[in-house]
């Protein structure tokens, strides 16, 4: 269960938890026709927060409904300011943040013709998406009989509520399975992403992710690719086999709801030594310094605040 919070801004305003609520004849509960975010607050260690990379968020929100042909009722400044406020408000020094842009409730058909655009911010106390435990030992990984979106069937670099119908298929089938996530092949066979993170391996300490493209552009990726080059780490963007992260050294799931989770197995294959490896600590490690505002090279991916 998500922890409450007080308010949720809500098309601009700031509405008690409980009363944030819509028709059932809301036009994406039908369809699909939503696009969201998922985004971390942070507390420093200093005593201050920060919102880890809030702007690109709200961009990659805004481009999200561009894409889906949802004319944006909010500038991405007014959404930045929204979600400090929202924060504020709820007193939250630390927080997962949700932007939903969704089409409300009017005309039925497919066509969402003249409804109107909602937004909301909900934010709320939340830990570790995959549990602590899975942040140092690592998670068992299947490869799901669901294939990732076509590119041309599903437009897979917006952030867009319909798309998460084939991730819900896939870690449900995965934990009814007994595993704790499942990786989605591309409809070549390749190996795309998780059901809400991106993935990477790593062979002979170079680091290997899939090429962006069938993949949602992940902010955690694109931070741990821009951290592993700035380590010293040569990062390779490429076509990935399933076999090819059976037989790697580390594997490891990146995401703002999963941080950095490494890999333990993958089909029941253990992955190296079934333990966080060495460069998924490092990278980890690194990663949470710089979210809590410990590693000044990277304050500009910081969008701080005070309560
Ligand atoms: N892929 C999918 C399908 C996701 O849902 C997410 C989570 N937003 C990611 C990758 C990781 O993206 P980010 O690092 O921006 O959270």
């Amino acid at each position: 269960m998500v922890q409450k919070s007080e308010t949720i801004w809500f098309d601009g305003k700031q509405v008690p938890w409980d009363e944030a609520n819509v028709h059932v004849l809301t036009h994406a509960l039908h369809y699909g026709t939503g696009v969201f975010e998922g985004i971390r607050a942070y507390e420093c260690a200093d005593g201050s927060s920060e919102v880890f990379r809030l702007e690109e968020h709200m961009v990659r929100l805004a481009n999200s409904a561009k894409i889906l042909g949802i004319p944006m009722p909010y500038s991405v400044d007014e959404l930045v300011a929204a979600t400090v406020e929202t924060l504020q408000v709820n007193k939250l020094p630390g927080a997962y943040v949700r932007p939903l842009v969704f089409v409300g409730e009017g005309a039925m058909g497919v066509h969402p013709g003249e409804n109107p655009i909602r937004v909301i911010i909900a934010t709320w106390p939340w830990g570790a998406y995959l549990g602590e435990e899975a942040l140092e030992k690592g998670i068992r990984v299947k490869c799901s009989t669901f294939n990732r979106h076509h590119v041309n069937v599903m437009m897979t670099k917006a952030k867009a509520t319909g798309n998460y119908v084939n991730s819900v298929l896939a870690k449900t089938e995965a934990v009814a399975d007994g595993y704790d996530e499942a990786i989605l092949l591309d409809t070549t066979g390749h190996v795309s992403e998780g059901s809400g993170e991106n993935i990477f391996m790593v062979l002979n300490d170079v680091i290997y992710t899939p090429h962006s493209d069938g993949v949602l552009g992940g902010l955690t990726r694109d931070s741990i690719i821009s951290l592993a080059g700035d380590l010293g780490y040569e990062v390779r963007e490429e076509p990935i086999t399933r076999d090819m992260i059976y037989t790697a050294d580390e594997a490891f799931f990146t995401g703002t709801a999963a941080e950095l989770t490494p890999i333990s197995s993958v089909d029941r294959r253990v992955i190296g030594t079934g333990k966080a490896g060495p460069v998924a600590k490092l990278l980890q490690g690194e990663f949470f310094k710089i979210v809590k505002g410990e590693n000044e090279d990277y304050e500009h991916w910081l969008h701080r605040y005070s309560l």
